[in-house]
């Protein structure tokens, strides 16, 4: 049965029984659906001769030496012995198997499985495995006290049940898809005849796994267009903004400011009481004026009557947004509050009041913003930006100060268009695709430590010249203490050395969100020449006296991550560089490097990382607030993403709500799928 508890299978037992549960396995059916990380070959057998280097393969071969036993130390033994197959000589060697002496029968031929090391024309395996069955071996993610082997072999018991797992997939879309029933994909993901039979069964898997996440998303996407908000179309102070901007906004900027704008009035269909919520996604470079955009609908809420909220990562991010439009919008008459973390008690006592009784009609802030004592007195528009840092959770906090408030978010995250339906598919998508005209590109170049000296020559230059310097360092973790340099220690020794004589700032992730927004500032009110920081800067601050951004250990970073650092720099009017600290430089590394000289264009660098990072590393779905996927890649299945898409449309075209029996499993399964992320509240 699927619902057997796990403790009552053969082989657990009540004190393996916690080490399942610690993997989230309470049933035999939950067994099923825990797929394996990777798979070992132990199906392919190959001649000594024929071993290269680092592959994983099986030989078979028999003995041509005694079985040796050697004891350099108490505790430790070596059992060493050189096998053949007739085509050469293989070197083994096991660790503290000294049973192996006894057991080791010299006139057999027995199959080897583990990694060939040649060198110099000898081929070695250390620790290799001694073989029954020539066949592909799982290998599962496990937690300390579970060996593969337990592990395989409650599995092959409870694939027995694998027929019992219903089927959700209708059969006219298995049909159209070609893919493979339940019970034959669960039985090969686990124990898979060979590499074909594997596809075939991950290819189903990853198919109805895409499948849940887009209807769910699409479900999503339906209902909060359901959702009624409040008409707002009042905009005359836009005008006026734009009168006292002192720059006239790209022809991106007008068209984005227009589509709000439709979105707010709620387009043609509305009634006039009551239109569409807004859900729209405002994606545009680093320094592609995001800000002013958000502002033109805040003003629009204003106008209207309404109250806005936009919701930023830090403190200092706040503050500055705060600076830059509260005195614009105080000469149009709209009153503005500031809230953050770092703020004194009465401060924020005054923000709250002013929120609540609606004298401020526009609030910007931090997280601080989503605590519970702030009460808005007609929140309808909430604005997030930088929303990568946000999650859906955050994000539906602050919508929930309002009543169905109209959503806006941005981000400078490029993401390629392909990825961004996915991503965003419960939202509308705007694109600032133009930088404001003069912007003058960043002169970026990647060395390594020979050319230490003169990069510090260039960041004294820079700072006896009046402007100010970043130099970024990876986050340190304690344990690769050691191999990076420590923002803390570097920012140290360059006060002594390099630096003498000139003020050098810190930030790290570790400090208080207070005492990073006070080191910040005073960089940005240019007392401090240079700034060593771990990534927090990353963010949108803006300190146009910046000109040269240092990145130590570049290679460690993503390339749009990268991109986001430089784009600290030009802000003003000076020339500006950006220079990459690389070490031990090989050929992905530097194809990387290659595209940050070359490019300063978001979306080329964010599809190059893409394809040079692969998978997960480019950015998690955890950031974006999507359900986990257990076997689906976002990054690298663009084939099956375009067909689950399809599948969806199609099955939402006939059954919009899903309330048909074929689909009953879908839904729930897409219930479980977002209940992690909030739920999706299917009606
Ligand atoms: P981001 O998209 O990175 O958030 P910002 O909104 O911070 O960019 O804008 C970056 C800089 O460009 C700001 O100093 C802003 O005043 C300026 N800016 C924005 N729009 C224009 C424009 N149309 N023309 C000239 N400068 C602009
Ligand atoms: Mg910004």
């Amino acid at each position: 049965m699927l619902s057997k508890e796990i403790g009552s299978i053969k082989g657990v037992g009540k004190q393996r029984e916690k080490l399942f549960w610690r993997l989230g396995i309470r049933t035999a059916g939950d067994m099923l659906c825990y797929y394996p990380r990777g798979y070992e070959d132990r199906s392919r057998i190959k001649k000594i001769a024929e071993l290269e280097e680092g592959e994983s393969v099986c030989v078979r071969a028999t003995a041509c030496t005694v079985l040796k036993t050697s004891r350099p130390r108490k505790g430790l033994s070596y059992q060493k012995v050189t096998v053949t197959d007739g085509s050469g000589v293989l070197f083994l060697t096991w660790f503290n198997h000294d049973w192996m002496v006894r057991d080791f029968d010299l006139s057999a031929e027995y199959t080897y499985y583990g990694r060939a090391a040649v060198k110099n024309g000898r081929v070695e395996m250390s620790n290799p495995v001694i073989v029954r069955e020539n066949k592909i071996e799982p290998i599962y993610p496990l937690t300390g006290g579970l060996t593969q082997n337990v592990f395989r072999s409650v599995m092959a018991r409870c694939a027995a049940y694998a027929g019992e797992v219903p089927e959700s997939l209708p059969g006219w879309l298995r049909e159209r898809y070609t893919l493979c029933g339940a019970e034959y994909a669960l039985r090969n993901i686990h124990f898979p005849g060979d590499f074909e039979k594997f596809q075939f069964a991950r290819t189903r898997l990853a198919f109805e796994e895409l499948l849940l996440l887009r209807l769910g998303l699409k479900l999503l996407k339906q209902r909060r267009v359901r959702l009624n908000g409040v008409p707002l179309r009042r905009a005359e102070g836009v005008a006026e903004f734009l009168k006292l901007l002192p720059y006239p906004l790209t022809n991106a900027q007008k068209r984005v400011a227009r589509e709000i704008a439709d979105d707010l009035a709620g387009g043609a269909q509305s009634d006039g009481q009551s239109v569409k919520v807004m859900n729209r996604l405002v994606q545009g470079d680093v320094g592609s004026g995001k800000t002013v955009v958000a502002a033109i609908a805040m003003l629009i809420a204003a106008d209207s009557g309404a109250q806005a909220a936009m919701m930023v990562p830090t403190g200092i991010l706040a503050e500055q947004h705060y600076r830059a439009l509260s005195g614009l919008f105080a000469a149009l008459g709209v009153s503005v509050v500031l809230l953050t973390g770092s703020q004194t008690a009465k401060q924020k006592r005054d923000a709250r009041e002013k929120l609540a009784n609606g004298q401020a009609r526009v609030a910007i802030g931090t997280h601080a913003l989503i605590q519970d004592g702030v009460a808005f007195q007609n929140l309808c528009l909430v604005v997030t930006d930088e929303q990568h840092r946000f999650g859906v959770k955050q994000r539906a906090a602050l919508a929930g100060k309002g009543d169905a408030p109209h959503l806006l978010v941005m981000t400078a995250t490029p993401i390629p268009r392909t990825l961004s339906m996915i991503l965003y598919g419960d939202l509308d998508v705007s694109v600032i695709d133009e930088l404001p005209p003069g912007r003058q590109r960043i002169d970026t170049f990647s060395v390594d430590e020979g050319m230490r000296e003169r990069v510090n020559q260039f960041m004294l230059k820079q700072i006896d010249g009046g402007r100010q310097v970043y130099i970024v360092c990876p986050l340190v973790e304690e344990s690769e203490a050691a191999e990076l340099k420590s923002a803390s220690e570097y920012a140290e020794r360059l006060r002594g050395t390099v630096f003498r004589g000139r003020t050098v700032g810190l930030v790290h992730g570790k400090m208080k969100a207070a005492e990073k927004d006070d080191v910040m500032r005073r960089f940005a009110a240019g007392e401090t020449d240079a700034l060593v920081s771990t990534t927090v800067i990353e963010v949108g601050v803006n300190v146009p006296n910046a000109t040269l951004m240092v990145v130590e250990n570049a290679e460690r970073f993503g390339l749009s991550q990268l991109h986001q650092l430089r784009g600290r720099v030009g802000r003003g009017a000076h020339r500006s560089y950006c220079v990459l600290f690389c070490q031990g430089g090989n050929a992905v590394t530097e194809q990387r490097m290659r595209i940050m000289r070359e490019t300063n264009d978001g979306f080329k660098i964010a599809e190059t990382d893409l394809r040079l990072r692969g998978p997960g590393e480019f950015f998690g779905t955890r950031q974006h607030g999507l359900p986990e996927l257990k076997i689906a890649n976002l990054y690298l299945d663009t084939e099956l993403i375009a067909k689950s898409g399809e599948a969806a449309d199609q099955i939402l075209r006939t059954d919009p709500a899903l309330r048909g029996a074929e689909h009953s499993l879908i839904k729930t399964k897409i219930d479980t799928m977002f209940e992690e992320i909030g739920g999706i509240e299917l009606t």
